[in-house]
């Protein structure tokens, strides 16, 4: 056999199962349709690390909530992502409405949530006092948390390639065929065992190879960001308490210092229909400014969306579904927060199967990409002696220099397009959104990739930023 376990998806979900499994002797391998991880639903959610007081007592969603969020802060030390632990309040806006905050609150406590409290209208507004006067009450979740979605994924993804995982990019997984003693994928690859982590698609993949059918709704939630200065609005995580009306939309800073607002839930039928509509902006716009009042929208510097991959049964779906095929599908939120759990409870599956040993000179750390701003004055030039790269600064909004980026395309798991090292350095993640910098990174890029500036990517193996020189079309007459 080529590999032990083979994992279909490199978003959160696999690379945290990759990463658990770098722990054991196992060959393992990771295969994926997009060019780099992180490239699916991870890219575009929230980024709460949820407390737990939302999903169902006694699901899987519940359980792995709970633990992926105990698990999230020694991790973040160990991998070097950034996270913070900046609390949430689910604001209630009615007193006819407190009821619903007291089920949260019940439900949070059999979850095993810590901490929690009902707070009254006048804690809420010492706390966030940008808080419009309508609140009434609020669920209070100190543990609630928020981390960088992009950094936990690469996290995960270089310690398992740095402890021996490999990594296949551009290649969708076609087809799966049971062979003797295990799988063989796209006619090319044997394994003892498979993983399903892929996303909206993950139904797919198990329905060709299971004869009990799950079926995943793709949910599109829109999001507006706005530029770091109005990163004081707010300090929590603010929800609005679900209703009859409607789930609500939340306000949230980032680990980065913006402040992000949404999301929507609409269905779609496309599974890579991830745009931003007029409607959809108008919707969480108007439904943010019952919690804060006053938003400034003319300093959205970006709007996005993500799909939620919705399982049909309504909880994760993780099981061995077929032997020696293990489903991590329907990951919707709280995925994210879940994933460290996922990953340790889909790798413990595995274990009991294959019984691995331990991986010899297994490496437990991983550093994350330098931040100058971080650093003090002295510790920046000690770095800059080291590497003058880090003395060159190409993205101004986000103080980015070009040993960062350099960095990120050396990696055992490397950026290979724009947004790639956008996701990973945070260059290109400003108020210019990139209009300074593109082209300074793309020069560096074609450096250290070795290509010419027209074989440079956005994001896909589409999306070429240039099509032809600008004075040769002159010469030629166009
Ligand atoms: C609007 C929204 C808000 C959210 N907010 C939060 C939140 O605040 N907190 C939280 O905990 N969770 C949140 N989530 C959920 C969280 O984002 C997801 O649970 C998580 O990102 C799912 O990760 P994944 O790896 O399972 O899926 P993905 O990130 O989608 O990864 C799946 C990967 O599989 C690949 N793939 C698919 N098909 C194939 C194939 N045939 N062959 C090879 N590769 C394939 C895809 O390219 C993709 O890279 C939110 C989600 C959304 C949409």
């Amino acid at each position: 056999m080529d590999y032990d376990v083979l994992i279909i998806g490199g978003g959160v979900t696999g690379t945290a199962i990759a990463y658990e499994l770098a722990k054991t002797d196992l060959n393992v391998a990771l295969i994926e349709k997009e060019e780099d991880v992180c490239e699916g639903t991870t890219k575009a959610n929230s980024a709460i690390v949820h407390a737990g007081f939302d999903a169902k007592p006694g699901t899987l969603k519940a359980k792995l909530n709970v633990e992926g969020a105990k698990l999230m802060p020694e991790l973040a030390k160990l991998l070097d992502f950034d996270y913070k632990n900046n609390g949430a309040l689910v604001l209630c806006f009615d007193e006819e409405h407190r009821p619903g905050v007291v089920e949260l609150y019940e439900r949070g406590l059999a979850n095993g949530v810590e901490g929690l409290q009902i707070l009254e209208k006048e804690q809420v507004k010492a706390l966030e006092p940008n808080v419009s006067d309508e609140v009434v009450c609020a669920l209070y979740a100190p543990t609630s948390s928020i981390v960088c979605p992009f950094g936990l994924t690469y996290a995960f993804a270089e310690n398992a390639a740095d402890n021996g995982v490999q990594f296949i990019f551009n290649e969708p997984v076609e087809t799966i065929e049971k062979i003797d003693g295990g799988w063989k994928v796209n006619d090319k690859y044997t394994t003892k065992t498979i993983v399903n982590a892929a996303g909206v698609y993950a139904d797919g993949i198990h329905n060709d190879v299971c004869p009990e059918k799950i079926q995943i709704i793709p949910r599109r939630g829109e999001y507006t960001l706005l530029d770091r200065s109005t990163g004081n609005m707010c300090s929590h995580t603010l929800f609005q308490l679900p209703t009859k009306a409607g789930k609500g939309v939340l306000i949230t800073p980032t680990v980065h210092g913006n402040i992000m607002i949404g999301p929507n839930a609409q269905e779609v039928e496309n599974k890579e229909n991830t745009n931003t509509t007029p409607e959809g902006q108008a919707e969480i716009r108007q439904k943010a400014l019952k919690t804060i009042p006053n938003i400034p929208f003319n300093k959205t510097i970006r709007t996005f969306s993500g799909l939620r991959a919705t399982p049909a049964n309504g909880d994760f779906v993780i099981a061995e579904s077929a032997d020696g095929f293990f489903d991590a599908a329907g990951i919707e939120s709280p995925g994210l927060s879940s994933a460290p759990a996922i990953g340790k409870m889909v790798a413990g599956m595995i274990e009991e199967k294959l019984k691995p040993g331990k991986r010899e000179n297994y490496k437990a750390d991983r550093k994350g990409f330098v931040n100058v701003k971080k650093l003090s004055k002295e510790e920046w030039e000690k770095l800059i002696e080291k590497d003058p790269d880090y003395g060159t600064i190409v993205c101004r909004c986000e103080t980015v220099t070009a040993g960062s980026i350099k960095d990120a395309l050396t990696r055992s798991v490397p950026a290979v397009s724009l947004d790639g090292i956008k996701r990973r350095t945070r260059a290109g993640m400003g108020r210019c959104q990139s209009g300074f910098c593109a082209p300074r990174s793309m020069a560096i890029m074609s450096e250290v990739m070795n290509i010419p500036m027209e074989e440079i990517r956005l994001s896909n193996q589409k999306s070429k930023l240039i099509t032809g020189k600008v004075k040769e079309d002159l010469k030629h007459g166009n």
